[in-house]
């Protein structure tokens, strides 16, 4: 029994296989750049790794290399051999709050979602699709970024924004990043030795697009992210938190229309809008070679980390945890340290040594008498899928 889990974006793919039921990994990889020239599939699997320039001149052409290269490698003979199909969706709207067994029924109504992430949900789709086509009979599931945000209070989710923005168009937060989030909550729970469902804790997914999450007993209660990606911290190319009537007075006056003001704040603004370098370490690189753009960009960057931390502290009363997680959590002891510094008061006490080292396993990096303990935690979304796609899969 093996498990394909595929996260298909709009110029990647990535994907790992992993045996059931133990869910040991068997194969991973990426298609970067497909449709551009210089596209390339990277491949990895127990006894080998492989880079292919020039596989992925289109999605279709990406999942076939893969599929090829898995059967080479011993991997999976044949695609219609998979037990499951799990793919990472990011949207699944008010609709769907757990993840799903796909059917034909049900793919028509994930379809009419893609109006609420117009920029991840077609590639989304697209991954569905091919893997439909290419795996005939195996079970697909769909696996909701936003599905774990399910039980946020209204008082978290709802804008303050007239009833109809919310009834007729659906317009409140969902929180994304929500797969991450589940599995580093049980992974804590197990390395704290304590029950899941009475711990209190912040986990700060700071990756190219990042969010922070209360996390009470198990159960999202408050995310960063709203109705799109776009809310909250400081990301790789998104503003995070703005004064919505930003875009508006740019439209007015530097003629912008919604489409380019839409651009702007997804893609020209965050890291590479302060700064002009998208990517963490290239922006620590310049910080440290004195370039000013830079250093007001980890300022900007660290003291917005350090707003949701007490704000979120606020929402849960008591926090038994702040959680690090994905590239920029569990590689950059600079952005831990703005994040938590000067927070003492708040019951969290860094480690300095313990924060500045550098392994790649989950650890504790406060004090041993921090009234608060912060971890790193390693994140694994297409594991949790992996898990999921199983659960739903043998239960059905
Ligand atoms: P994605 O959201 O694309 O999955 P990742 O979780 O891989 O992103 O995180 C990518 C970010 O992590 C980039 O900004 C990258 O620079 C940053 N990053 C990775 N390693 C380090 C490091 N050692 N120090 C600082 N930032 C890092």
């Amino acid at each position: 029994m093996k498990i394909l889990v595929l996260n298909c974006g709009s110029s990647s793919l990535k994907f790992k296989v992993f045996a059931a039921p133990d869910l040991r990994w068997l194969a991973g990889g990426t298609a970067e750049r497909i449709g551009q020239p210089d596209s390339l599939l990277r491949m990895a699997w127990l006894d080998g790794a492989g880079e292919y320039p020039g596989a992925a001149p289109d999605h279709q052409a990406a999942l076939r290399q893969v599929f090829r290269l898995l059967a080479q490698h011993g991997v999976v003979a044949d695609p219609v051999q998979l037990s499951a199909v799990g793919h990472r969706v990011v949207h699944g709207g008010d609709r769907f709050r757990a993840p799903l067994l796909l059917d034909a029924a049900n793919l028509a109504e994930l379809r009419q979602l893609t109006p609420l992430a117009p920029l991840h949900h077609p590639a989304n789709l697209r991954g569905i699709e091919l893997a439909g086509a290419l795996c005939p009979g195996v079970p697909q599931v769909a696996v909701f970024d936003t599905a774990f945000h399910h039980t946020l209070p209204p008082r978290a989710w709802r804008y303050a924004l007239p009833e109809w923005t919310w009834r007729d168009y659906q317009v409140r937060r969902y929180g994304f990043h929500g797969t991450s989030v589940q599995y580093v909550c049980r992974r804590a729970a197990e390395l704290m030795g304590r029950p899941l469902d009475q711990l209190n804790l912040i986990v700060l997914h700071l990756g190219n697009g990042a969010s922070v999450t209360a996390v009470q007993g198990g159960h999202s209660v408050d995310t960063s992210m709203g109705m799109t990606p776009l809310e909250g911290l400081v990301m790789g190319t998104r503003t995070g938190d703005l004064d919505a009537a930003v875009p508006f007075y740019l439209m007015r006056h530097a003629g912008l229309d919604a489409a380019a003001a839409e651009h702007l704040l997804f893609f020209d603004s965050g890291l590479h809008g302060l700064c002009g370098s998208s990517d963490m370490r290239a922006v620590h690189a310049r910080a440290e070679a004195g370039d000013a753009d830079a250093q007001l960009a980890l300022d900007v960057t660290g003291y917005r980390l350090k707003k949701y931390i007490g704000a979120y502290s606020a929402a849960l009363g008591r926090v038994d945890a702040v959680i690090f997680t994905a590239g920029i959590g569990e590689n950059d002891a600079d952005m831990r340290r703005r994040a938590c510094g000067g927070l003492e008061r708040f019951g969290i006490w860094l480690d300095a040594g313990r924060n500045d080292a550098t392994h790649s396993e989950a650890r504790r990096i406060s004090s041993d008498d921090s009234p608060v303990q912060v971890w790193v935690i390693p994140t694994d979304e297409e594991l949790e899928i992996a898990r999921i796609t199983l659960e739903l899969t043998t239960t059905a």
